[in-house]
């Protein structure tokens, strides 16, 4: 049979009604087995902040009510079922307890417990929902079996152990009933709570659907599938019905929020299809991911990621030299920092981060240590709020005039940074965070209005 893995994030999750509509959606596909949920909306953006060192304890004290008044208000709806409201409680107790003990010992492992409480939470809810609607359905526990690296804040699942681990724990559940289970979230090896970085729960569900060799994998959003852009920021970006996986990997590296950016990952390896659709509006249809689609344009979509930091490294060392290139990269990876945009000319390198959003808890990459560490071999600037914007498509780097197309509608705008070249699938520019609204509303009219 079939299996199909959903996810629901936090807006399709938000309160009793939308929950109630999502579990329709699931209804209505048997081969449906398998839910995963976010944490109702808004939930893990207070618990980050419960875990920020400046909050005081009386914004402690209205962070949790604030919680408790969402979650409970869902509880309430559902006529306070007994298991589901100590499950409740039991959360609760657990997140004031968590943020109580930080204050004394800020550890990543401890924060990272606590950012996983939205998502204990939500599923509870969830299954309850279902089982209101007749389903035979059970909220499990999804680090049995999504184990992680420890590194807190931004863990790497181990595909090959969350394969077995799922095998053994969780495809025998399947048999006879629905899971909802947790996005998001992990355990290390030893047992402790990891998480898999901001919006990571459409990752675990591809990584559940990996894991369970499903046929296919719906993100149920609060839009109907991936657009040209996004269409908070241009209102007249249209749906793309169909798109390939290299073109969606790209378009959620790039900043598209719609998608997680690693979950494609899983999906190509299975050659898993993804839907991205609305749980609002589930008939309208959405966009399909797939292997191979029919309509491959020079122009598929613009993205934009905020919070880009660019490092500038001057060195005399380079010049006619070798090695310098490799010793900076090590020193980036000892500190775990993945490089995204790179320039080069003959005593100067540029590199991009992403500045926040980067842990589950938003620290930031850039540390005292690593900048001490590379102002070793070479002088370091570092330039702030900047935003990237990509032109993604197809045959970007060999279709005359795309330059053209592109930067004419520039030329209002200082361009800090151009990368365009190394992949077939992209154009990206690094312009001032302030502009890159503008920036990307005038590429969308360009390249997709017109
Ligand atoms: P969820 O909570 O369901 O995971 P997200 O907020 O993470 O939802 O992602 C959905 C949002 O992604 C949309 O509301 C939209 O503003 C944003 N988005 C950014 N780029 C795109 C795009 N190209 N297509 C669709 N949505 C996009
Ligand atoms: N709840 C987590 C977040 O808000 C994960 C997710 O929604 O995907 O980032
Ligand atoms: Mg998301």
């Amino acid at each position: 049979m079939s299996l199909n893995v959903a996810k629901f994030g936090g807006t399709s999750v938000a309160d009793y009604s939308a929950m109630s509509r999502c579990a329709d959606i699931i209804i209505n596909n048997p081969n449906t087995r398998v839910v995963v949920v976010s944490a109702s909306s808004g939930v893990t953006n207070l618990l980050v902040e419960l875990t920020q060192e400046q909050t005081t304890n009386e914004r402690r004290s209205q962070l949790i009510k604030d919680i408790a008044h969402i979650q409970y208000l869902i509880l309430d709806e559902l006529g306070n079922p007994q298991e589901v409201a100590a499950r409740l409680d039991a959360v609760l107790s657990r997140i004031s307890t968590l943020s109580e003990s930080l204050s004394g010992n800020r550890t990543k492992a401890t924060m990272d417990d606590l950012l996983a409480q939205g998502e204990q939470c939500s599923s509870a809810l969830f299954a309850a929902v279902l089982r209101e609607k007749g389903e035979a359905a059970s909220a499990f526990d999804v680090r049995q079996v999504m184990r992680t690296d420890s590194h807190f804040g931004r863990a790497e699942p181990q595909i090959e152990t969350v394969a077995a681990l799922t095998a053994e724990h969780l495809a025998p559940l399947l048999i006879s009933q629905r899971i909802v289970t947790q996005g998001f979230i992990g355990a290390d090896e030893l047992g402790a709570t990891t998480t898999l970085g901001r919006g990571g729960s459409d990752y675990s569900a591809a990584l559940l659907a990996e894991a369970l060799k499903a046929t296919s994998v719906e993100i149920w959003t609060d839009v109907a599938g991936i657009y040209t852009t996004d269409p908070r920021l241009a209102p007249k970006a249209s749906p793309i019905p169909e798109i390939s996986f290299n073109e969606a990997a790209e378009m959620a590296t790039f900043g598209a929020k719609v998608l997680h950016p690693a979950t494609i990952l899983p999906a190509v390896r299975q050659k898993i299809q993804v839907f991205v659709g609305s749980s609002w509006e589930p008939d309208r249809g959405g966009t399909w991911i797939r292997h191979q689609v029919e309509d491959v344009p020079v122009y598929r979509a613009v993205a934009v990621r905020r919070d880009q930091t660019l490092l500038n490294l001057h060195s005399l060392q380079m010049l006619h030299a070798q090695g310098f290139l490799a010793e900076t990269f090590a020193t980036l990876a000892r500190h775990k920092i993945s490089v995204d945009l790179i320039t080069t000319s003959e005593v100067n390198v540029s590199l991009t981060l992403d500045k926040t959003g980067s842990d589950s808890a938003g620290n930031g990459l850039l540390s005292e240590p690593l900048l001490q560490e590379l102002s070793q071999h070479c002088r370091v600037r570092v330039e702030d709020d900047l935003a990237l914007v990509a032109i993604i498509g197809n045959r970007i780097a060999t279709t005359p005039g795309v330059c053209r197309r592109v930067f004419e509608v520039l030329e209002p705008h200082n361009v800090r940074m151009i990368c365009q070249g190394a992949s077939p699938h992209n154009l990206c520019v690094l312009v001032a965070e302030s502009e890159a609204a503008q920036v990307v509303k005038a590429l969308h009219k360009n390249l997709f209005e017109a």
